[in-house]
């Protein structure tokens, strides 16, 4: 199967520094498509994705609770870069360039019923929407198709993003909840 494909995988494996530990989520029927980043280091450890506090802040955004966000028969968690990329200067290095193209269109091909996608900070943007500023393409969220929602990464820095730019809070995230809750739903967004 795909999925035991992917955790095989170790093409990264000269530059990971923690070593190779795909952190992915997906079944042929998942509605919801999540695209984030790449696992931090609590994410490698403990082996489940999006289980620290992006995770938390994430779940409030989207109005997911746990046993849904964590069900592959629904949602799909397929970050940039499947692997912890490991430390740089300024928090964690970039997703490794290998692994979206490697994979990405191979797992999605299998999920045939994937209604909305939601593209979590700059990398996922970039790569689906060749859009390189985060702010401008999450104001333009209703601009982007088909099926795609951009978000900012939920980390702690996402606070001070938030306080600069208040129409997230009172125009986007009542929108994404409305396109969650419909894509989860019985119809297409
Ligand atoms: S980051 Fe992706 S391509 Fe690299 S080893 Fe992990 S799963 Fe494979």
């Amino acid at each position: 199967m795909l999925i035991d494909e992917v955790r095989a995988c170790t093409v990264c494996t000269k530059v990971l520094p923690a070593g190779p530990r795909p952190v992915v989520q997906f079944s042929p029927t998942s509605r919801l498509v999540i695209i984030g980043q790449a696992p931090g280091s609590k994410v490698h450890q403990s082996g489940v994705p999006w289980q620290d506090d992006s995770g938390d802040r994430l779940r409030a955004w989207t109005g997911l609770g746990a046993e849904v966000f964590y069900d592959p028969a629904k949602v799909a968690l397929m970050p940039m870069g499947f692997c912890y990329p490991g430390k740089g200067r300024s928090g964690d290095l970039p997703p490794r360039p290998e692994c979206a193209p490697l994979w990405h269109a191979r797992i999605s091909a299998t999920m045939t019923d994937c209604r909305l996608t939601l593209l979590v900070g700059s990398y996922a943007q970039a790569h689906y929407l060749k859009t390189a500023n985060l702010t401008d393409a999450v104001k333009a969220f209703r601009t982007h198709g088909p099926g795609f929602f951009p978000l900012p990464h939920p980390s702690w820095r996402s606070g001070i993003w938030m306080k600069r730019n208040p129409w997230f809070e009172t125009d986007v995230l009542p929108a994404l909840r409305r396109a969650v809750r419909k894509a989860l739903g019985g119809k297409k967004t």
